[in-house]
């Protein structure tokens, strides 16, 4: 009897482990800054609903695994390859998915894409409350309905399409911003980067938007991340649909794609300040001192000095060895590095400058 109960509770605590086991998530190692929660968020995915190839709660499945914290299933108002086996309902992919998202703790952000050639192209509108109420053959009233639901709306992946030597600016575009019923700009959608919309994002002071916009399954998440999806950084105030929101209308994000972060200054130098840690000499010899540089990310860091002066690269969640030449009485040093892979505007790294003191 006392042997049958033993076995019983080893089944029972195993089965305990089993289920508990059964999928992993892997947690994105990018750090909070001062103030701020740093959430891991793709605001732009199909499912079949529209032209994508997966189900609602499909999307929450991947997302909990690749360690996000939000997301959105923006599937097209317009466009609906697959109608003949899946009905058109606007509000079925985020019903279907809310109370997964829930039970995951993923935050499921209720949106849609407006669908329009170009111009004036594809919007995605976030925190809408009916997407029904959007279906409609005048584009702007389509925007203007979408900003009446308290919406933040943002022009995705603006130069799909467009000849690499064709401006893909228009009047509509003028208007839009103008009237502030487009708040952001979707300037790297998968891996493909807009250049010309990353200036207009500072011109305009929008909000950086970068996203996976996927269509098919994710591959499971690799060692450090090394195939994370394109996503976008939000610098919220709490872990919550609200504090999203507000971050996106206040523009407190940042870009994560490949080895990449685009951003402003603002937020990138924290972010690289929480991540990387130049600890004490620990050894000098001469005039060269040694110290360990602890990068505790999954962003590498690429170090680049002016002139001849050797760079640097910080593996993600990496220790290295730096030597820096430092003056022969004072011990000290300082020396200008620029990230080259942290971009603050088109081609130009963040400037830091990291202060070295050999005792
Ligand atoms: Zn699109
Ligand atoms: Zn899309």
């Amino acid at each position: 009897m006392k042997i049958w109960i033993r076995m019983v509770t080893v089944i029972i605590i195993l089965g305990i482990a089993v289920s508990a086991s059964a999928a992993v998530r892997k947690e994105i190692r990018i750090p909070d800054i001062a103030g701020y929660r740093t959430l891991k968020c793709d605001f732009h995915m199909h499912t079949v609903f529209s032209d994508g190839n997966v189900w609602p709660t499909v999307r929450v499945d991947e997302a909990w695994r690749e360690g996000l914290d939000a997301i959105a299933i923006t599937d097209h108002i317009e466009y609906h390859p697959h109608k003949e086996d899946i009905a058109v309902k606007h509000e079925r992919p985020y019903d279907l998915a809310v109370s997964k998202a829930k039970d995951m703790n993923i935050l499921l952000v209720k949106a849609a894409e407006i669908t329009r050639d170009t111009p004036p192209g594809h919007y995605n509108a976030l925190f809408v409350k009916d997407i029904a109420a959007l279906d409609n053959k005048d584009f702007l009233a389509q925007i203007k309905a979408a900003n009446d639901q308290g919406a933040f709306v943002f022009w995705n992946h603006p130069g799909w399409k467009q000849k690499a030597d064709e401006s893909y600016w228009f009047d509509i575009h003028t208007q839009l911003f103008n009237e502030k019923l487009v708040q952001g700009i979707e300037f790297v959608n998968g891996d493909g980067y807009f250049l010309d919309a990353h200036k207009w994002a500072l011109e305009r002071n929008l909000t950086f938007i970068g996203n996976s916009d996927t269509h098919s399954p994710m591959d499971p998440p690799l060692e450090n991340n090394a195939n994370h999806r394109t996503m976008t950084l939000v610098f919220a105030k709490d872990r919550s649909l609200d504090g999203i929101q507000e971050a996106l209308k206040s523009g407190r994000t940042a870009i994560w794609v490949e080895d990449k972060l685009y951003g402003r200054a603002e937020f990138l130098k924290p972010l690289f300040e929480a991540s990387v840690e130049f600890c004490p000499v620990y050894r000098r010899n001469g005039v060269t001192a040694m110290l360990e540089v602890r990068n505790k990310s999954d962003v590498p860091f690429e170090l680049g000095r002016k002139g001849n002066a050797k760079g640097l690269i910080l593996e993600p969640n990496s220790t290295t060895i730096l030597r820096p030449t430092v003056n022969k009485e004072s011990g000290k040093a300082e020396i200008i590095y620029e990230v080259k892979n942290l971009l603050i505007e088109p081609g130009k790294g963040l400037p830091i400058t990291v202060t070295i003191s050999a005792p």
